[in-house]
C-alpha cells in the first residue's frame, strides 16, 4: 500500500497551480486564498506555477488575468509565477527515470482500438494491452504508468481523512504522449516535487487523480526523487442555488467581472474565505488578517459550498458603509473621474461627492452603482427617468407644488435642515405628506424617484441649479 501523509519538517511551501484556460474563475480564487492563508499562517511561502501545458486551450491574456486578480485581492504570490511550460526538459528527463525503472511502459494502441478492446469492460479504461508487449518507446508510442494490480492507494486527506482507492481500478494512465508531450499528472508531481511543495491543496475535482499522483510519487522516489510525499488537502466544491456545481456558462463566475462591478477586494476575500471554512466564533465579516490568524485546514468543511452572490453583494455593502468617506471617494474614481463616468471630466467635482458621500455608501452595494446615485450633480441636466417623470406628469398637484417650490427656496438659508422645514410648510399647506410632497420635485432637482436624502441632494448641488430645475420641470409640464 502507498500512502500519502503529512509532510513534517520546516515552514510549508504551498502552490496554487492554475491552468489559464479562461478567466478566473471564483472556486479558483478561492483555492488560491486557502494556500495563501495556510502559508501566511505557518510562516510558508506561497507559489504561484502556471499550468500552461495546454498549448491549445492557454492563452497569455488568462495568465494576466490571474496574477492581477491575485493582486487585486491581496494576496500575490511568494515565489513565482513559475511556468510549467519551461520545464518540459525535467519532465522528460523523469519520464526516462521512469522508463529506466520500469515503471512505465510503451503503448502503441490507437484510442479507437482501446475504445473497441474495452467495450462493456467491466473495470472501465485503459486494458493493460500493452504492458507486456515489451514495445519500445519511440515516436507515436505514449508512455503509461504500470499501476500495481492488487493493494490500494490512500490519500490521507487533511480534510476528508482517509480515501482508499483500490488499485485494480485505477487505470495505466498515460504519463507521456505518444506526441511526447508530458501529461498533466506527471507534470504536477515533477513540478511539485522540484519546487519542495510539502502541502498540496486544491478543488475536490482533482481527488481522482491524486492516487495517481502518489503512485507516481512513490516510483520518482524511488529512482531518485525526493521520499517525503506532500500532505494533501481538497477543498469542497462550489455550487449554486441549484446546489449544481458553478458552471462558466450559466452563473457568473469571473473574478474580474466582480472587480469591473465595483466589489471591494477586501470584502470579495473575505466572502471566499467562507465558502468552505468559518472561523471557530462563526462570525461573518472576518478581515484578511484575522483571516490569517484563525485559519486551519482542519476547519475546512466536506460539504460543497454555495456561492451565494445576493450575500456576497449584501457583504460588499457592509465594506463599503465601513469606509471612511475619503477613503470611499478615492475608491469610486474608476466611475466618477475615469471612461466610466456618465459626466463631462471638468464637470466632477470631488468636493461636492464627498459632501453627499456618507449619504451615498448608505445606499450602495457595488460601487458601480454610485453613478445613478449622483449623476445629477455633475451633468448639466439631470436625466429625466421617463417613468418618474410619467408620476409627476400624472399628479395634477405637482405644478402648483413646484411653483410653490421655487418661491420658498429663493429665500430659506441654504441647509439641509432649513430645507426640510420648509419643504414640510410646504406639504402641509398643500395637503400631502411630506413624502409625497417630495416627488415631483425630487424628480425634478434629481430625475429620479430615488437617491441620496433630498434636502442634503439639494445643498450638494446649490440654489441656482435647483431653482432652475424647478424652473424647467414647471414649464415642462405646463407646455402642452
Ligand atoms: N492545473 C490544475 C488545474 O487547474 C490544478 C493542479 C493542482 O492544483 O494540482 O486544474
Amino acid at each position: 500500500m502507498v500512502a500519502s501523509g503529512p509532510a513534517g519538517g520546516d515552514a510549508p511551501r504551498v502552490r496554487f497551480a492554475p491552468s489559464p484556460t479562461g478567466f478566473f474563475h471564483v472556486g479558483s480564487a478561492r483555492t488560491a486564498l486557502f494556500n495563501w492563508l495556510f502559508a501566511k499562517r505557518a510562516g510558508g511561502t506561497f507559489v504561484l506555477r502556471i499550468e500552461d501545458t495546454d498549448e491549445e486551450r492557454n492563452r497569455e491574456e488568462w495568465i494576466d488575468g490571474i496574477v492581477s486578480a491575485m493582486s487585486w485581492l491581496g494576496m500575490a504570490p511568494d515565489e513565482g509565477p513559475y511556468r510549467q511550460s519551461d520545464r518540459v526538459g525535467d519532465h522528460r528527463a523523469a519520464a526516462d527515470r521512469l522508463w529506466a525503472a520500469g515503471a512505465v511502459y510503451a503503448c502503441d494502441c490507437t484510442r479507437q482500438a482501446v475504445e473497441e478492446r474495452i467495450r462493456g469492460n467491466e473495470v472501465p479504461g485503459y486494458d493493460g494491452y500493452c504492458r507486456d508487449r515489451g514495445i519500445e518507446p519511440g515516436p507515436g508510442r505514449a508512455l503509461r504508468f504500470r499501476v500495481p494490480d492488487d493493494g490500494a492507494t490512500v490519500v490521507h486527506d487533511l480534510v476528508r481523512g482517509q480515501v482508499a482507492f483500490p488499485n485494480a481500478a485505477i487505470e495505466d494512465f498515460v504519463v507521456m504522449k505518444s506526441t511526447g508531450q508530458p501529461l498533466f499528472v506527471l507534470a504536477n508531481v515533477v513540478d511539485d516535487m522540484a519546487m519542495g511543495i510539502t502541502h498540496v491543496i486544491r478543488g475536490e475535482d482533482l481527488l481522482p487523480s491524486t492516487p495517481k499522483a502518489i503512485l507516481l510519487w512513490g516510483a520518482l522516489a524511488r529512482s531518485g526523487g525526493p521520499a517525503g510525499l506532500p500532505a494533501f488537502a481538497h477543498l469542497p466544491m462550489l455550487v449554486n442555488e441549484q446546489r449544481k456545481k458553478l458552471s462558466k456558462r450559466r452563473d457568473p463566475v469571473a473574478v474580474e467581472s466582480y472587480r469591473d462591478r465595483g466589489f471591494l477586494p477586501e470584502a470579495f476575500v473575505n466572502y471566499l474565505g467562507l465558502l468552505g471554512w468559518s472561523p471557530p466564533g462563526g462570525q461573518e465579516i472576518v478581515p484578511l488578517a484575522d483571516m490569517v490568524r484563525a485559519f486551519r485546514l482542519e476547519d475546512v468543511n466536506h460539504a460543497p459550498a454555495f456561492f451565494d452572490v445576493t450575500k456576497l453583494t449584501h457583504m460588499n455593502g457592509e465594506y463599503i458603509r465601513a469606509l471612511p468617506a475619503e477613503e470611499f471617494v478615492a475608491r469610486c474614481a474608476p466611475w466618477t473621474t475615469g471612461p466610466l463616468a456618465p459626466w463631462p471630466a471638468d464637470r466632477f467635482d470631488e468636493q461636492v461627492f464627498l459632501q453627499v458621500a456618507p449619504l451615498v455608501q448608505e445606499r450602495v452595494s457595488t460601487l458601480d452603482e454610485v453613478p445613478a446615485m449622483v449623476d445629477f450633480l455633475f451633468l448639466a441636466e439631470p436625466l429625466v427617468d421617463a417613468a418618474a417623470w410619467a408620476a409627476v406628469g400624472g399628479d395634477e398637484l405637482a405644478a402648483g407644488l413646484l411653483a410653490a417650490a421655487v418661491d420658498i427656496y429663493q429665500q430659506v438659508e441654504w441647509t439641509a435642515e432649513a430645507l426640510h422645514q420648509a419643504t414640510l410648510r410646504l406639504a402641509e399647506s398643500s395637503g400631502r405628506k411630506l413624502g409625497k410632497a417630495q416627488v415631483p420635485i425630487r424628480v425634478a432637482v434629481t430625475g429620479r424617484r430615488v437617491g441620496p436624502p433630498l434636502f442634503e441632494s439639494m445643498v450638494a448641488l446649490g440654489r441656482v441649479a435647483v431653482l432652475a430645475r424647478l424652473r424647467a420641470a414647471q414649464e415642462r409640464l405646463s407646455s402642452p
